[in-house]
């Protein structure tokens, strides 16, 4: 049998997740009458000790829709040079919301609260309003490289000081909350919102889901019809993202102790 690593979205679902996904109960989500999605939702809301969520096809989405929210043309988003929003989104940044971006070189992928904090523009004519800082976790382009929870908290007082939205492109963040033993709803309260990806390392066949408070959340699905995400009977695959939440996390253990004898590859 041929093992393929180039990415951890390769991956087919299990027997009893596809079965979940032929057992799911539908309706029209776009109505919001589809109980499968609105049953994930809740539960990543839950676990991450946040109000709402919303599915989202791809975390491409999900981040997009997230800083489309936040910001508008002639407000700045400040991540890290190899950031997935700024470096693999297409220049979605700019096309979508019309913002510019400040990128600031971190370590593996990972910025600190003073590099925030020298990246504020001044309020002044000349330079783009700072709004939202973007920090992702575990880190695509730094290898899988992980924050401290502290690092994060540090951030997030920054971002309140001085006023600014903080996102989470947590596509992985299950397997840094693993590595790093911090708990979702630790995460949670360090962000306004966070993606969170169903198809990577838990090993649903698609879906991302957005999460943040209620008023947020409404903006998002607003933005999300806009881009054409709004799906239909999407339960089906919904049920493979809430069977992911269920019974897929604890495995990124194993897959970690794998990870243990990896070879080097260029990781996407
Ligand atoms: C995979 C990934 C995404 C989203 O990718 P999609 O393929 O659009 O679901 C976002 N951020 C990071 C860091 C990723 O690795």
């Amino acid at each position: 049998m041929m093992i393929d690593l180039r990415s951890d979205t390769v991956t087919k679902p299990t027997p009893q997740m596809l079965e979940a996904m032929l057992n799911a109960k539908v309706g029209d989500d776009v109505f919001e009458e589809d109980p499968t999605v609105i049953q994930l939702e809740e539960t990543a809301a839950k676990m991450f000790g946040k109000e709402a969520g919303l599915y989202c096809p791809s975390g491409t989405m999900t981040n997009q829709i997230a800083i489309k929210a936040v910001t508008e043309s002639g407000t700045e988003v400040i991540c890290e040079k190899g950031s997935h929003v700024y470096y693999y989104e297409g220049g979605g940044i700019m096309s979508n919301s019309g913002a510019s971006v400040k990128l600031i070189e971190g370590n593996r992928g990972r910025i600190t609260a003073d590099d925030v904090i020298k990246n504020i523009n001044a309020d002044n004519v000349h330079f783009p309003e700072s709004r939202l800082v973007v920090l992702e976790n575990t880190a695509n382009r730094g290898g899988g490289s992980c924050y401290n929870l502290e690092d994060m908290q540090s951030i997030a007082a920054a971002c309140k000081t001085h006023n600014l939205f903080l996102h989470l492109d947590g596509a992985r963040i299950f397997n840094a909350s693993i590595a790093k033993n911090y708990s979702p709803s630790d995460i949670g309260k360090c962000f306004n919102s966070i993606s969170v990806c169903l198809s990577k390392g838990l090993g649903a066949p698609v879906g991302s889901v957005l999460l943040g408070d209620k008023g947020l959340i409404k903006k998002a699905r607003r933005i999300r019809k806009v881009f054409g995400g709004g799906m239909r009977q999407a339960g089906y695959i919904a049920a493979a993202g809430l069977y992911a939440l269920n019974n897929h996390i604890n495995r990124l253990v194993d897959d970690h102790k794998k990870q243990t004898h990896r070879i080097n590859f260029k990781i996407m």
